[in-house]
């Protein structure tokens, strides 16, 4: 017993004070409905600043507006809890002005892929150092059930009453087929070792991590994607040295596992396409693609001859000269 002791004494004593914990993350009680998909996000990423001991004060969520985009409210760091769609050209000028801070954005399918659909796209191409979730959920919850553009054809909705009449956008498919992307990976909200895995990574990763998460809204699409979670068959689990850790101790549950090469593109975008088995883990990688923010400080920083020179060859190529 007393051995005992002796032993947990020293270990209180070993405790390091200034560390981080948990409850340093935590912000207002999650207002979210019970058995929502977001808890689980939210949960992965209070653990993640642990992990990685992001101090609050230098730590940054931004969200634009939806279910998902109350999430910055629920963590005990900075957040800016914006406009519909915007949270991405505010999460860029976060960044371009502090690269110091560590930046994650959190969107809904509706925020992202409807009325943010265009800084989606230039935002990827920019691929500025920062990690983007979306929150998938296929539906507007904050709003009351409307159709979104990530929503099964036939969903009958408050906005569809007779069933969406389109196919649905494929957000994951959508950004693997953007210009400049640099990491891009697909979760679920319902395996949660997994989904900490590949929010790890992306956050580690330097450049614009996407992570499209399929999210779970018992409200308004209850047992949508039980398709999945009943039948584990149906997800792909892809492991790579490079990607999720073909050890992990998750990976002998899924029988369908593949090792995929995320510098793969061209595999990257089959998988995406095929919707019967769903791919999670890092589709794409590629850690040589360059941050705005380095390109902008590059620029910002030329000896002042360098762009007097520069706008002078650019005046040159205006010069109107006298006829003759
Ligand atoms: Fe979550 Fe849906 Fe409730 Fe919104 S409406 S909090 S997405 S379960």
């Amino acid at each position: 017993m007393s051995d005992f002791i002796d032993r947990l004494s020293t270990s209180v004593a070993d405790l390091d004070e200034d560390a981080y914990i948990l409850h340093d993350y935590e912000g207002a009680v999650s207002r979210w409905c019970h058995g929502c998909g977001d808890n689980a996000i939210l949960a992965a990423l209070q653990k993640l600043c642990a992990e990685e001991q992001l101090p609050p004060e230098k730590t940054v969520f931004v969200s634009g507006i939806g279910c998902a985009s109350r999430l910055p409210h629920y963590m005990g760091t900075y957040g800016f809890h914006g406009l519909h769609g915007r949270a991405l050209p505010v999460a860029e000028g976060i960044k371009i002005k502090r690269p110091d801070l560590h930046v994650f954005v959190n969107t809904g399918d509706g925020d992202c892929c409807a009325i943010g659909a265009g800084h989606w796209l230039h935002a990827v191409r920019y691929n500025m150092n920062m990690t983007v979730l979306l929150h998938d959920n296929r539906v507007y919850g904050l709003t009351k059930n409307q159709v979104s553009p990530t929503s099964p054809q036939g969903l009958v909705t408050n906005t569809t009453p007779r069933g969406s009449s389109l196919q649905p956008l494929n957000a994951l498919a959508a950004t693997l087929g953007m210009s400049n992307i640099s990491f891009v990976a697909q979760a679920v909200d319902w395996l949660p070792g997994v989904l900490y895995d590949i929010i790890h990574q992306a956050f580690r990763h330097r450049g614009l991590s996407f992570v499209s998460i399929l999210q779970r809204c018992p409200h308004y699409l209850p047992g949508h994607f039980d398709q999945y979670i009943k039948n584990p068959d149906r997800i792909r689990l892809l492991s790579h040295p490079d990607g999720l850790d073909p050890d992990a101790p998750y990976m002998h549950r899924f029988p369908s596992r593949e090792a995929h090469d995320p510098s793969n593109l061209d595999r990257a975008r089959e998988l995406a396409a095929v919707s019967e088995r769903l791919s999670v883990g890092i589709l794409y990688r590629d850690d040589a693609v360059p941050c705005y923010e380095d390109l902008y400080r590059r620029e910002k920083h030329l000896p002042i001859e360098a762009k007097m020179a520069a706008l002078e060859r650019e005046f040159d190529r205006f010069t109107v000269l006298p006829e003759g």
